[in-house]
């Protein structure tokens, strides 16, 4: 039976960059050894690094003067890596959620914070400016544990940073607007285990301090990401994603087949008598759709959870910090699963009203 796979993160990846992925490890580009013992200094690997670069480059339109990096350690270690690199004295960050939170705590090991925070997660803050002293502005655009999401690229006085690991290439970016992105690949890119970062140069090598060689962005960028052994799988199973994006339709394909999945499903949650969305409409995720039982069918969730096991939908379950359900739509998921869940859903509240 077809599974549809929801999950938030390791999540689902184009069937054609997991076939390729399948075929190298055992024959890398017809030299007869494995993707997984190929040396990342041959020019067998050195294309595949050039050609991830060049896509990332071409389908997100990054004008020139930024450089493309890939690195290990996650999202995570960008939350580090951001304030090493670029706060001298303080920045500000918008607080939306558990990710954003944890880049903040690692932030005040390098300087002040001036954090913004709303009543709750389940919209975005507005409403606030940004001081001028401030080395930059952090913010995550795509709220992958609260289902919200910035809609637009937002125009500020001082360079912007943001964590995009569960929306990049889901839509445009006009990347002329920050300064540094960055995001894990498992979400919409590649499997765990590879990083990118987009960093416009002349930001870098400005702060007083010291940087150790391995978390400077400027050791990355002078190497083109081979300053170490890149994480080499995972890069190559980005470089197939992103091929699989370009025939596609690049970013604007992306997006319309975003939206359409992101519409069917917030109709049916807004339509359906037993669910409801937790996040304010105009601040509503296209990724990550985030929904509960309303208060009087509260009793059917762990119903629902089973029916829907029972449809082979996998990983619709909410993150154990909000509760409820919780539906990853990446780019790879298919309308067809989308259409699928809205199908349960309606017959769901047949059997129970
Ligand atoms: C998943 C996620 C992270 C953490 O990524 P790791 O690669 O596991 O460190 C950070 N930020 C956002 C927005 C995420 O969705």
């Amino acid at each position: 039976m077809k599974k549809h796979n929801f999950y938030a993160g390791p999540s689902i990846l184009p069937q054609s960059a997991i076939d390729a992925t399948i075929n190298a490890l055992k024959d890398f580009e017809g030299t007869g050894i494995s993707l997984a013992s190929v040396s990342h200094r041959s020019k067998e690997f050195d294309a595949v690094m050039d050609e991830a670069v060049a896509l990332f480059k071409e389908l997100l339109n990054i004008p020139e003067g930024y450089s493309v990096i890939f690195l290990g350690g996650g999202a995570s270690m960008q939350f580090a890596m951001v304030p090493f690199n670029l706060m001298q004295k303080k920045a500000m960050y918008i607080n939306t959620g558990t990710w954003a939170s944890k880049a903040i705590t690692e932030a005040k090991m390098f300087g002040d914070v001036l954090e913004i925070k709303g009543n709750d997660f389940f919209s975005i803050p507005k409403g606030w400016e940004v001081p001028e002293d401030m080395d930059y502005l952090h913010i995550t655009t795509n709220n992958t544990i609260y289902g919200t999401e910035f809609h637009t690229d937002l125009d500020v006085n001082v360079p912007l940073v943001a964590d995009m690991s569960s929306d990049i290439f889901s839509r445009k970016v006009d990347v002329s607007k920050y300064a540094l992105i960055y995001g894990g690949a498992q979400k919409n890119l590649a499997p765990a285990g590879v990083t990118f970062v987009i960093v416009k140069d002349d930001i870098l090598g400005k702060v007083d301090h010291k940087i150790p060689t391995m978390l400077n962005y400027l050791t990355h960028t002078d190497k083109n990401s081979m300053y170490n052994t890149p994480p080499v799988i995972p890069v190559f199973t980005a470089l197939h994603t992103l091929r699989w994006i370009k025939e596609k339709g690049g970013v604007d394909g992306m997006y319309k087949m975003n939206r359409e999945k992101a519409d069917a499903l917030y109709a049916e949650i807004d339509r359906n008598k037993l669910f409801k969305g937790t996040v304010a409409t105009e601040d509503r995720s296209i990724m990550n759709v985030c929904f509960v039982m309303n208060d009087e069918y509260k009793d059917k969730e762990a119903d629902f959870a089973s029916f829907a096991a029972s449809k082979f939908f996998i990983g619709i379950k909410g993150h154990r910090s909000v509760g409820g359900f919780r539906a990853s739509l990446y780019n790879a998921l298919p309308l067809e699963s989308v259409n699928a869940l809205v199908e349960a859903m309606k017959e769901f509240e047949n059997l129970n009203s």
